[in-house]
Order: C-alpha cells, then structure tokens, then sequence
C-alpha cells in the first residue's frame, strides 16, 4: 500500500474492497504480522470493519515484540511489560480472499503507533524501508523469492508419505492434495512456479515467481498460511519447522534475489565472475562478510542449528560457488539473463521474512560501500575441503555475531535490534540443557 496515503484515502479503499469482499461471500477478514521469533500473530474481524481497520488499525499490544516461540515473554530496553497499545493497519494492496479458508480473507499488517507514527519495533516497515534504501543508495531495485519446503504429517506427527524422495510415487499419492495446493495458490494471485516432493519422508516444495522485497516476505506467508489450510481440510498437519528428526535433512526457507536497473539484471553480462556486474558482485561479498550475523534473523531457532549441518543441502559453509548446494551463497546462472540469481541456502522458515530480507539488503548494500570483490569460489563439497569456515554452529553463537554487527544495529535501529537480540537470548536460555529432540519436539508444531 502507499504508506502516504491518507486515512481518507485508506478509508474509500477499504470501502469499496469490502463491496468487493462481500460480494464473494467473505465473511470476516484477518490481518496478520510475525513476531521476532517468527510467529504469525492475527487478529480478525467482520467485513464491515474494514474501513474502520484501514482507517484507525486495529489494536495489537507491543509486548508481542519480545514473545518467544512458546508464547512466554521476555523483555528488553524498549518492551518492558503489559501496557501500551499499536495499531496493525492491514495493507490493502496485498488483501486476498483465502481460497483454502472459506469465507475468510487476508491482509498483511503494518504496525503502528496510536498517533499514527510507524511503530520502531515493525518489521514489516524495516524491510520496505531497506528496499528504499536500496534505490536512494545504489539506484537499483531487488527482486526476492524464498522456496517453501514442508513435511506432510498424519494428526499424530508421523510423515504422510515414506515414498522415494522426489518420486512419481510419492507425487501420486498425494495428488488430490497437491492439486488442492496448487489450485489454491493459483485462485491467491500467487505464480507457481513449480511444486515437487523433497527429500524428506512426507516433504514437498513449492516454489513462487519473485517480487519486490516486502511483496516476497508477505507471499512467502500466504504460501505457508494456504498450505496448513489445504492440509487442515486433508485432515493433515504441515510443518516448515527446520528440524524434524536430529539427524535427518530439515526444511530450508532459501532466499533467492536478483538485483536490477533500468530492467537489466545485475548478475548477468558484467564483467565479474559468472558475469555479475560489480554492484551485484560487492554486494554479495557484503551478505558473505555479515553471514554470521544475519544467521541470528535468517536462522533465528534453537532448531536452525540442528538443520544446518553438512551433507544435507542446507548450506552451512561461508562460501560462495557456482551451483554449489552445500555452500551458504549459492549462485545461479540459470539459462537466461533473466534468471541469474544467488541463492541464500543457509535460512529457514523459523525467520520473520521481512527481518530477513530487510537484513540481507543492509548486508548488501555495506558490501557495495566497501566495494570489496567476492573471494575465490568454492567448488565440490566443502567437507572434503578442510579449509572452508562453517557458519556458526548454535544460536548462541550467531546471536553474539549479531550483537557484534553494527550495520545490521544501525539498519534496525535500536528498539528493533534490542527486541530481536533479547528474544535470541531468552531463547537460547529457555534450552539450555535440552536435549536435541526435546528442542524438536518444542519447535516442530510452532511453525
Ligand atoms: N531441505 C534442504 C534444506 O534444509 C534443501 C534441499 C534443496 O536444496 O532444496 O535446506
Ligand atoms: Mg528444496
């Protein structure tokens, strides 16, 4: 939505979108926003209060900033304790009726103060402020998508399916369930891409066409709220949690971007490797140098860490190669200008995309300042390599690395920043001592 227009201007929008709403048999509408541990949170209401809701907002408290993913609630500087009120004003350019939630539609929310002033804490805004930034600093614009991997469990957690990884076989018996995905995706406005079976017993990936940064985030939600609807009507439960067994291959939530200016793509026909242009070149070097960092907002969970681990495709090295799955930075050529792209394997769902995103852009937009180019490239498995660094290895240890960041500090700001740092802390805390499947169990039905 234009952030400057108006409430009047909100006002006559939502009103003839609830005409619009009404008319297809939407009944109520939920507006929804993620927490710092990166939890969808939602309120709702009737069609008929929309234009109040696009007017006013509607009321949120702002202790949700410093929730944790058990629902229990830390503190930080800024967030201290049970008063105050925000108002999450649903975006009316993203309003959708929700194809697998009968009589429901749905609207990502911005969160702001009762004066009508952006809320500091708001994610959301972070995000869209740092694609700006982008344009105002370096003239060019990104383009973002995220892969959306699930495993498909029966109401007892066990995986529908044990049929062979990306198998015809395992694609067949779901089929009814795949088409329901597929078809109401497709009835969101949203472009599939491609829809496969994964590794994993009972895991699935779809894949959506990229957009503007904010539009990739808000997407990468509704794909996940449509698909634990579909399975919901299958009588099935999906979880994107990033760990589902200690030592098994877990579900990524791997951010792909594009730069481009003047509709030209950025990494293709420049004179760096593979032919990325310099900005895109230094720009990845930037996301290379804060990888650590930006692994406390891409891979945020105790539970990111037991998916991080060699051999299982999930990117746990700090390196770049061409193609190269085990490596964090993954770049692709694809098989025209259009589709050169790098890959970020190393997040996962249990982020707050727009905090990802919007962090990945800071990354960036430091690496172009600082104009270094990127470092060799590393090619086969990096395992085998003996002199390539790994990501940190726990939450805390990405959590240091963040607190020790002062661009992304500088990019979030301090309400933001100490929110995000105080839920990774508590975090941390709230497992200290718990076993690997204990963390598991803890995370798996929360995402
Ligand atoms: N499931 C793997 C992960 O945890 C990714 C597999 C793939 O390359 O798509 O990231
Ligand atoms: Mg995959």
């Amino acid at each position: 939505m234009d952030t400057n227009a108006t409430r009047a201007e909100r006002a006559v929008q939502a009103r003839a979108a609830a005409a619009v709403l009404t008319e297809q048999g939407v009944d109520g509408v939920a507006t929804s926003w993620v927490d710092n541990a990166g939890i969808s949170r939602v309120k709702a209401f009737p069609v008929g209060q929309l234009e109040h809701a696009a007017e006013w907002g509607v009321g949120a408290a702002p202790c949700f900033d410093v929730f944790l993913l058990d629902d229990s609630i830390t503190s930080s500087p800024f967030s201290q304790g049970p008063d105050g009120d925000l108002r999450l004003v649903p975006d009316l350019d993203r309003l959708v009726p929700l194809a697998a939630q009968p009589g429901w539609a749905w609207a990502p929310a911005d969160r702001y103060a009762q004066d009508g002033t952006p809320h500091p804490g708001c994610q959301r805004q972070f995000a869209r402020r740092m694609a700006a930034e982008l344009e105002r600093r370096a003239g060019c614009t990104a383009l973002a998508g995220i892969e959306v991997e699930w495993v498909l469990t029966d109401a007892a957690g066990a995986p529908v399916t044990t049929a062979p990884a990306y198998g015809m076989h395992r694609f067949t018996e779901l089929s009814d369930y795949l088409r329901d995905v597929l078809n109401a995706l497709t009835a969101q406005q949203l472009t599939v891409l491609q829809l496969h079976p994964e590794y994993a017993p009972g895991q699935f990936e779809v894949s959506v066409a990229p957009e503007d940064p904010v539009g990739a985030a808000d997407t990468t939600l509704l794909v996940r709220h449509t698909i634990r609807a579909v399975s919901a009507r299958h009588g099935l439960r999906a979880t994107f949690a990033p760990a589902l067994t200690p030592d098994g291959v877990g579900n990524g939530g791997h951010l792909h971007l594009s730069l481009w200016r003047d509709g030209g793509n950025l990494g293709a026909g420049g004179p760096g490797p593979y032919g990325l242009h310099r900005e895109a070149e230094t720009f990845l070097a930037g996301l290379l140098d804060h990888l650590p960092a930006l692994l406390a907002l891409g891979a945020p969970s105790m539970a990111s860490y037991l998916r991080l681990q060699p051999s299982r495709w999930s990117g746990p090295y700090r390196c770049w190669g061409l193609e190269n799955r085990e490596a964090a930075l993954r770049l692709i050529t694809g098989s025209t200008a259009g589709q050169a792209n790098a890959e970020l394997k190393c997040f996962d769902a249990t982020a707050n995309p727009y905090l990802m995103i919007g962090a990945v852009l800071a990354a960036g937009l430091d690496g172009m300042a600082g104009g270094k180019p990127l470092p060799d490239e590393v090619n086969g498995d990096p395992a085998g390599l003996g002199t390539v660094e790994r990501l940190p290895g726990s939450l805390a240890a990405a959590a240091d690395a963040f607190e020790s960041d002062p661009v992304l500090r500088d990019a979030l700001g301090e309400p933001l920043y100490a929110a995000v740092l105080a839920v990774r802390r508590a975090e941390v805390e709230l497992f200290a001592g718990r076993t690997p499947e204990q963390v598991i169990a803890a995370t798996v039905d929360r995402y």
